[in-house]
Order: C-alpha cells, then structure tokens, then sequence
C-alpha cells in the first residue's frame, strides 16, 4: 500500500465545484490530504490560490487541471498534474477549449425552454462563479433549486446527456493536444475516471493505446466514481499498460459529491503513484 494520502482531483467554483480554492483546502486538510492538486476543468486561474492555501496549512501541492477531450463520439477527461502554471501554450489550449462554453449554455437553455423549463441559462450563471466556465454541473444545481428533479445526477439523466433536450453535443480537444499542452509544460498527463466512458474493449484499448502514443503516463485508479471493482479493474490496466497510478476524489460540493475529499482506498503495492514521478514538480512550504 502506498500511504501518502494523496488527493489529485477536485473541483473549486472556479469551475463547476460550489466552494472556493481556499475553503477546499481546508477540507482537504481537514480530510487528512498531505499531497493535494485542484483540478479545474479547462481552467487553472485558482491555481496560485489553491497552491498558496495548501502550502499555509502545511500541504504539498501539485498544478492541476482537468481537459475535455472529444475521443471516439465520447467527452474523456484528461487530468494534469505538476505542470508550469505559467506555461502560455497549455495556458492558450485552455483557453480554446473553454470557448465555445458559453454559446453551447445558450443552446442547452433553448432545448430545455422547448420541454417548459423557461430562464435556465439565467438560472445557470446564478451558480457560475467563473463567467468563462459554465458547465452543465450550473444546469444541474439550478434545476434541482426549482424543483424540477431531486438531484443533479437524475437531472442528468432526464436532461443533459444524450439523447435528451437539454444535450448538446460539443468539440473538445484533441486527446494529442491536450496531453502535449500538460507533457510540454513539465507536467504528467493521467485518463480520468476511465470506468465512467461507455466506449467498447477496442475503443478503449484504442484510447489508452492513442494516450500513450502521444506521450500520456498515469491513469487515475482510486476516483470517487469507480466501483470496487472498478479500482481493481484499473488497478490491472495500469500495470498492463505500464502507467504510473493516480487517486483523487472528484469532490464538486458538500451534500452532492459522495466522496469526501481524503477518503479513497490507498493505491496498492504493486502500482507506481504518479507523484513518485512528479517528486521534483511538488511544492511544499521549505521553497
Ligand atoms: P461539462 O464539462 O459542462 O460537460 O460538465 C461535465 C460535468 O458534469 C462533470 O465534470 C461532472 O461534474 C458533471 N456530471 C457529468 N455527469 C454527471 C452525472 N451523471 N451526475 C452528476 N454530475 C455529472
Ligand atoms: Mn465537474
Ligand atoms: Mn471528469
Ligand atoms: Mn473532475
């Protein structure tokens, strides 16, 4: 077992998580977490923040951040981790694929406004704390405050994904570019939640093949969103593919995300822990 309580995936209001870098560093270290890294979709403007937080209350922290990617007709998440925050063409990539975020919100309000649901993206941005950022995650939140579903996973699964009129299908990056704008900055690239995909043996083997090739290393093992099973299952594919291991809780909000921040499984023996392979990228309060 590897016990560093490493905490590698987490979300602030930055972008589509309700608290801010600072308080979720709190908890963090309120959790336990002695190796921290706020993982931003598409966006690392709370990195200074988040870094300076952790170091006063005596936490390593490493950059961190989360990109959409468009892979095979599926969204896959790629998580940074210990990156130069300052890097201008990681820091443009974001910025392009953050984009189109506002017009797709707009389309989205419109699907939902022909079902009856009147003023989402105005209910949306209510939630936004970053006007660059709005996520389907705002959708969800406003939705539940009206009443129009109990929880933000069936709102989800009645509205926004696909299929269903508040869907709207978007281009992220290229899974190459996004792992070059992380590898390029000093960085390690790592396949998020690969349980959560829908892809077949053969896309994924294709995906994780294609990572690879383009210079992906890690593979995020213990993630609030896999099964039992699933850490077992990820656990053998990291070792099959020879990629160093992650672990990171996925925490949105208190009260929404089930996984509280410092609380996963420890990685096993027999992996490799991306943070072995970032020592030289960790900052801890001596610097
Ligand atoms: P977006 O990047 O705007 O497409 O939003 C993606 C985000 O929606 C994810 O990062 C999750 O936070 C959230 N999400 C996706 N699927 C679900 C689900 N089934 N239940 C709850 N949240 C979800
Ligand atoms: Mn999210
Ligand atoms: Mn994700
Ligand atoms: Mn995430």
């Amino acid at each position: 077992m590897h016990l560093l309580n490493a905490d590698l995936h987490c979300h602030s209001n930055v972008s589509d998580g309700t608290l801010s870098p600072e308080a979720l560093a709190e908890r963090a270290h309120a959790g336990g977490v002695d190796l921290w890294s706020l993982t931003d979709h598409d966006e690392i403007a709370g990195q200074r923040r988040a870094r300076d937080a952790a170091l006063a209350l005596g936490m390593d922290y490493l950059t961190g951040t989360e990109i959409s990617v468009s892979f095979a007709g599926q969204t896959v998440h790629i998580v940074g981790l210990g990156f130069n925050a300052d890097d201008e063409r990681l820091a443009a990539g974001l910025e392009h694929t953050r984009a189109g975020r506002r017009a797709r919100a707009l389309q989205m309000a419109e699907g939902l406004a022909k079902v009856g649901i009147a003023g989402a993206f105005e209910g949306a941005l209510q939630y936004v704390g970053n006007p660059e950022l709005i996520s389907r995650t705002h959708f969800a939140r406003f939705l539940v405050e009206t009443g129009v579903c109990p929880d933000t996973h069936s709102v989800f699964r009645r509205f926004l994904t696909e299929g269903h009129p508040g869907y709207v299908p978007t281009r992220w990056a290229r899974l190459g570019d996004a792992v070059r704008w992380i590898t390029e900055a000093g960085g390690i690239a790592v396949i998020a939640h690969p349980g959560r995909y829908r892809f077949t043996a053969t896309e994924e083997y294709a995906l994780f093949t294609e990572f690879i090739a383009h210079g992906g290393r890690g593979v995020e093992v213990m993630t609030g969103s896999h099964s039992a099973a699933e850490h077992i299952r990820y656990a053998d594919t990291a070792v099959e593919f020879d990629l160093l291991a992650s672990r990171g809780s996925d925490f949105h909000a208190p009260g929404e995300s089930r996984t509280e921040l410092g609380t996963l499984p420890d990685l096993p023996g027999r992996l490799t822990p991306v943070w072995e392979a970032l020592a030289s990228r960790i900052q801890t309060k001596a610097q």
